[in-house]
């Protein structure tokens, strides 16, 4: 195969490494840039003896289709381990179990018509082809109307405020109406299957960077982009960039950013028209993250996954080794939480932080104030989940910008499902065939 034009990668999240991995094996000469020392992104993890602790929580649905197809081609699918899901919900100070139909038809702090309404919502939600209808309705209008008003007030505003905080008011029925179909179709016989990698997501990140260098592809660890610049010789490539600390001198044909929209813009902001483009990444908005990883010495709970609706630090308690762990971890427990980079709690050291999240865990699970902290370690996520408003679809900034052979690619161009590792790669897909069509134009 002759080789084609060179393309830069900035990021090497599974966004972009999916990108690179699959224009890499297309000819093209790849070059990613990654300014963590690992490649993974979000899904990076922690090298242990016997596999990865993941920094983040993930599973994998049963309609991950896009990203199950990957790591098939990975060589990954012996590791792929299904489970069911066991979920509970912490509301009124009280666990309830939250993992079938069953389950909620008995949760009793909502009346009984309102916990049949909420089940029926689920499965319409799963038939529901056009979406387009709720792109003007608000997910508390949506939920009102097909719910109920203490479905509302119980179950789903304090899960709205929980991730999108201040913008909760605002979110769009689209997302909402995506996470009802989503956890509704991952089921068997009426539980939730839950998939995982056993040894870390890592793998997958590792895989697809051994792929990428196979082709002769080079991967960047430790390479903050700094800029994005317009070639003075376009016969050299359109695009140069600039990498902190490095005198990085290649050019390249097209460049892909495969990062939010903030950190785009803010290295390509000089070259980027000030047009309507340009507006939409301004406003494009994300939530960060904290999440609290703690290694017990016991047991937590018997929950996989536990949302919490009470007033808690965090608003989601998810326990790695009810589907798989490795046993130099003791009990890995995440503690998570979304929020503004603007909050206090942002700003906080990591172990002011840390010992909220520890003395609200014991309040909130009584029975483990005797279970020793083996270790607990705070991931600070910066851009974890983009705000979808109404009418998202006519907000987003297209992964196409108006600059030729240059593209933006992040959670924020996943539409009008949410933000997630099988969307991830679907993206990444789409965005490589674009490319590979903009460079035969
Ligand atoms: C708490 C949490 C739990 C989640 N759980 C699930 C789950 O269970 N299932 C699921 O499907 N999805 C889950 N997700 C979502 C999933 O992690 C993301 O959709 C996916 O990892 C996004 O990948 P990405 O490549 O687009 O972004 P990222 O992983 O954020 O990658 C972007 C990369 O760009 C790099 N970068 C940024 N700027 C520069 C620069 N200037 N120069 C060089 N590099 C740069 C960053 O270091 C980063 O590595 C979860 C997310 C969060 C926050």
């Amino acid at each position: 195969m002759t080789k084609k034009s060179r393309i830069a990668i900035i990021g090497g999240g599974l966004t972009g490494l999916t990108a690179a991995y699959r224009l890499s094996r297309c000819g093209y000469e790849v070059h990613l840039f990654e300014a963590d020392s690992r490649p993974g992104g979000m899904i990076a993890g922690e090298k242990m003896p016997s596999g990865y602790l993941d920094d983040i929580y993930h599973h994998l649905f049963t309609s991950d289709h896009y990203l199950l197809e990957l790591l098939q081609e990975l060589g990954l699918t012996e590791n792929l381990l299904w489970t069911t899901a066991n979920n509970a919900l912490l509301s009124g100070q009280r666990l309830y179990s939250f993992a079938s139909a069953l389950d909620l038809l008995r949760f009793r702090p909502l009346p009984f018509l309102q916990r049949l309404r909420t089940g029926l919502s689920v499965l319409r939600a799963e038939r529901l082809k056009d979406w387009s209808a709720l792109e003007g309705e608000l997910a508390s209008e949506w939920i009102i109307k097909n719910c109920g008003r203490e479905s509302w007030q119980t179950l789903w505003s304090p899960l709205l405020s929980s991730k999108f905080g201040r913008d909760a008011t605002e979110i769009s029925a689209v997302w909402i109406w995506n996470k009802f179909k989503l956890r509704g179709g991952s089921r068997e016989r009426g539980q939730e299957k839950l998939g995982y990698i056993t040894g870390g997501f890592q793998l997958v990140a590792d895989r697809l960077k051994a792929g990428i260098v196979a082709e002769q592809g080079v991967v960047n660890l430790n390479s903050q982009v700094t800029a994005i610049f317009v070639s003075t010789e376009p016969n050299q490539g359109r695009y140069g960039i600039k990498v902190a600390g490095k005198n990085y001198e290649h050019f390249f044909a097209q460049v892909i950013c495969a990062t939010a929209a903030e950190p785009f813009l803010a290295l390509a902001n000089d070259i980027l028209p000030d047009d309507d483009y340009k507006a939409r990444l301004v406003a494009s908005k994300h939530k960060a993250n904290l999440c609290l990883i703690v290694c017990y010495e016991q047991q937590f709970s018997p929950w996989y996954w536990t949302t919490i609706c009470d007033e808690l630090p965090f608003v989601v308690v998810v326990e790695q080794d009810k589907i798989s762990s490795l046993p130099e971890c003791g009990h890995p427990v995440y503690f998570s939480r979304y929020l503004d980079v603007e909050d206090e709690l942002w700003h906080m050291s990591d172990s002011t932080i840390r010992d909220q999240f520890l003395t609200a865990a014991v309040s909130a699970f009584p029975g483990t104030a005797g279970n020793k902290v083996l270790t607990a370690k705070l991931i600070r996520t910066r851009y974890a989940q983009p705000v979808i408003e109404r009418h998202y679809s006519r907000k987003m900034p297209d992964m196409k910008t108006p600059l030729p052979g240059l593209w933006l690619a992040g959670m924020a161009q996943i539409y009008p499902e949410d933000r997630g590792l099988n969307y991830a790669v679907r993206l990444a897909e789409e965005l490589a065939a674009a490319v590979i069509g903009a460079d035969d134009d």
